[in-house]
């Protein structure tokens, strides 16, 4: 049960948009609505198994595929302790429609590795199958309401139909329009992060949302992954350079043991500590192929990252630098350095000096964490994880804080989809109007809601009708 009043936004959201997936969940779900839930894994991940009796890790869910074939391609899910396979998944409302579809002699689902389907399904000997029902974060109504924003991206460039009644709202009215798709994603956020603590707690939530947000795009998935594996990574050591080769070599990500005089000496430090471990964690490790390291600007580097997650983990103290830091009085201009030095770790001989293992010391020291991904970690992990945290926990203070906090945060990085966003919105590219980071994740809640479920000419978009009724609502 939701316990924070209804804004406008969210009102009317709920009420009009994509009523499919809000509405027709019962007595079955539509089927895109289990491509949603396990597009983000919105299940109790721990101690899966299939129909079978094989236990099975989920460590990447694969892309949605939007062409014919099977609805996820290149997913990587590890049965027992054998090697993790890379293959396709086919979502289905029940293990007959693998036959009634005519998958059965069709070669695109050879590569398919998992059947998961809603609900009565009995073992199968031809294909490993998971039932969901069971499995959810949280009732299905729920999941409903939060994935009612998810849609196909759709580019274009040319202005929206709602560009012109926007315009025509006053600035106050904009604001208030904004603050509340804000207010929709800060919620969303809090949700799913409640729903995963309600089942690993707190902390062990916060290092998986905040790992996966270090993975940015590409590598969120196994970046989880690996927070899923700090219990392990922690047992009976807290040095930095033990996590850090831990993580690494869970990660896969130490190549090979060095050899050559040449090779660093770091090298042979990480790998001196990680191959007593190395045998016993034989079964978590994760393939290579599960990283993308195609494209990686360097400082998006996985190892890099996770150097700075094991100093965290090192420190052993984030969770309550973050309560503390919510608790101290911080002007608005002090908000991003202030998080900034409650995510400093100490400087890192290696790491502060260089993009990957194998790559040249740079002559002038890096930050591990830059400001642009220190806005991103708190719009998008700690502050919705405090907001719903203090929201659990019954301390309006903190979550007028946090809410303060998340609405005065600086605009973040501009990028392609929010200048899109603004483009269609606005008719132009200026960023006038969004010069707060809650701005920008309204822009992206707004696309989500309603351009994501419409096409170029914005046909059948509800948006516009709501701006009028806005209007109309604000102008009393
Ligand atoms: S699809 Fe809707 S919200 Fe998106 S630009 Fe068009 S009218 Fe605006």
């Amino acid at each position: 049960m939701q316990c924070w009043p209804y804004n406008y936004y969210e009102q009317w959201r709920e009420n009009n948009i994509d009523s499919a997936l809000l509405h027709e969940v019962d007595p079955v779900p539509p089927e895109r609505l289990l491509q949603l839930i396990w597009l983000h894994q919105r299940l109790r991940r721990d101690g899966l198994t299939t129909t079978d009796g094989r236990a099975i890790r989920i460590l990447h869910p694969g892309f949605w595929n939007h062409e014919s074939g099977p609805d996820f391609k290149n997913a990587m899910i590890q049965f027992g302790n054998e090697m993790p396979q890379v293959g396709a998944v086919e979502i289905d409302l029940s293990q007959a429609l693998w036959r009634a579809h005519g998958h059965e002699g069709n070669p695109s689902y050879r590569q398919v590795v998992l059947h998961v389907v809603w609900s009565g399904a009995i073992s199968d000997p031809q294909r490993p199958t998971l039932i969901l029902k069971p499995l959810l974060d949280a009732p299905l109504k729920e999941l409903a309401t939060w994935f009612a924003g998810e849609g196909l991206p759709k580019p274009t460039a040319i202005a929206g139909q709602c560009a012109a009644p926007l315009r025509d709202l006053g600035v106050a009215s904009l604001n208030e329009l904004l603050k509340q798709a804000g207010q929709v994603r800060l919620h969303r956020k809090g949700t799913q992060l409640q729903a995963r603590a309600r089942e690993a707690g707190w902390e062990q939530t916060l290092w998986e949302f905040t790992f996966a947000a270090l993975g940015y795009k590409h590598n969120s998935w196994p970046m989880r992954r690996l927070a899923e594996l700090t219990p392990w990574a922690l047992a009976g050591s807290a040095h930095a350079v033990v996590l850090e080769a831990r993580l690494l070599g869970l990660g896969n990500l130490l190549l090979r043991e060095p050899k050559a005089e040449s090779e660093s000496d770091y090298l042979r430090c990480l790998w001196d500590a990680w191959w007593r471990d190395a045998d016993a964690a034989s079964a978590s490790i994760l393939p290579r192929e599960s990283w993308c390291m195609a494209g990686l600007r360097p400082a998006n580097q996985p190892a890099r990252r996770l150097a700075l997650g094991a100093g965290w983990l090192s420190g052993g103290k984030l969770m309550t630098q973050l309560e503390n830091w919510l608790l101290s009085p911080i002007s608005n201009s002090e908000l991003v350095p202030s998080l900034e030095d409650v995510l400093a770790i100490p400087s890192h001989e290696f790491w502060n000096y260089h993009w990957t293992l194998r790559s040249q010391r740079f002559a002038v020291a890096q930050p591990l964490l830059g400001s642009a991904r220190t806005t991103d970690l708190a719009m998008n992990i700690f502050l919705p994880w405090l907001w719903i945290r203090a929201v659990t926990g019954h301390n309006a203070s903190m979550r007028r804080v946090a809410e303060e906090r998340y609405f005065s945060w600086p605009h973040g990085q501009d990028n392609s989809m929010l200048k899109l966003a603004r483009q269609r919105m606005t008719g132009q590219t200026s960023s006038k109007v969004f010069k707060t980071a809650a701005a920008q994740q309204a822009l992206l809640q707004i696309t989500r809601d309603f351009c994501d479920h419409s096409n170029a000419l914005c046909e059948n978009c509800r948006f516009p009708d709501m701006v009028k009724s806005w209007q109309v609502q604000f102008s009393r």
